[in-house]
């Protein structure tokens, strides 16, 4: 994507760093132990590592909308980023009015694997499906039960499983996932944080799953956080100054003053204003479920990236030393190559 830029920071790495990830790449015998990066993980072009990330989400669409300049940016790194989407997304109603058409309803389990081919094309990473059905978000008071054999109720090992499988096939360094909450309360987002905290523990254990696939220990495990109450509120006041009108302001009002915010359980923020391009192409890709007039695309992409310019995490668990805060979901990751 931007291969100057990218070689162009090569100078910025430490002699000594430099070296040490030359002696791995000279090793012939250096294997891949524990997430460390091996002879294999390195870049054609240059002596940097070529790190793995992997983001678990719920629905196609979700890894557009949570984290995806991040993944952009990493990319754009050379590193390999994979999405996995736990289900097909088949209970999305159609969001954008103008793809409410009966051709777009009929079709939408396969209009939405188009969608996610393309958000994943712009993004750059490599996909693959979990193989569950959406289990749709339940309304009403009491809530009906989620569909039979979607995936909130189908047994857990059934997706930890598959997830172990995948993850020993591409031996992520770092995994990404929704914190205990799903993010937001669906049943499917709630699932994906279960099944992704089983499968990290599970994917090192040689005995767990013993037919997926050699064991393979991911060193760090993130949450994403997506809009919290500081974000809002730095949007707000951006747009307040530059006379537009605000969508954001009956939401502030609203917020309970014993809600907590998210930001006070980051422990990472990524720089990746120079994505936000690339993040809202990978949303559009998804037109049935997201209108390009809606306030998604209220703020000015240059306004966004002057009052927030990054994306947020929190580090849940680690094999590496890294300092929080983080600006770097691969700090400590880096670090191990060559010792
Ligand atoms: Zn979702």
């Amino acid at each position: 994507m931007d291969a100057e830029g990218h070689l162009g920071r090569l100078s910025e790495y430490p002699r000594g760093a430099a070296e040490a990830m030359s002696r791995v790449r000279n090793t012939e015998t250096e294997r891949v132990v524990w997430g460390m990066v091996g002879a294999d993980d390195l870049n054609e072009s240059d002596t940097r590592p070529r790190l793995r990330l992997m983001a678990v989400h719920a629905h196609p669409d979700d890894e557009s909308s949570k984290g995806a300049a991040t993944m952009a940016k990493y990319v754009a790194e050379g590193h390999e980023v994979m999405v996995v989407t736990c289900t097909g997304g088949e209970a999305g109603s159609v969001l954008n009015p103008a793809m409410d058409r009966p051709e777009v309803i009929e079709n939408m389990a396969e209009i939405r694997r188009e969608e996610m081919a393309t958000a994943a094309k712009i993004l750059g990473v490599s996909h693959r499906w979990l193989g569950f059905i959406d289990s749709g978000l339940p309304e009403g008071d009491p809530l009906p039960p989620v569909p039979e054999g979607s995936f909130a109720v189908v047994p857990l090992d059934e997706p930890v499983e598959k997830l172990v499988r995948i993850i020993r096939e591409f031996r992520p360094h770092v995994l990404i996932t929704y914190d205990e909450n799903g993010g937001y309360p669906h049943p499917d987002h709630i699932r994906t944080h279960e099944v992704s905290m089983a499968a990290f523990d599970a994917a090192p254990e040689p005995d767990k799953f013993p037919d997926t696939g050699d064991a393979w220990q991911p060193l760090k495990l993130y949450y994403s956080h997506g809009f919290s109450r500081a974000k809002m509120l730095a949007f707000d006041e951006a747009l307040t100054k530059l006379g537009i009108e605000s969508p954001y302001k009956e939401w502030l009002q609203n917020w309970p003053a014993d809600r907590p915010d998210v930001m006070e359980r980051v422990t990472t923020q990524v720089e990746c204003a120079d994505y936000f391009d690339v993040r809202d192409e990978a949303l559009k890709a998804h037109a049935t479920q997201i209108d390009p007039t809606s306030r998604w695309f209220v703020v000015p992409r240059d306004v966004q990236r002057a009052a927030w310019p990054t994306e947020e995490y929190e580090l849940v668990r680690s094999l590496v030393d890294s300092t929080l805060p983080e600006d770097d979901l691969f700090a400590g990751i880096r670090e191990k190559v060559g010792t």
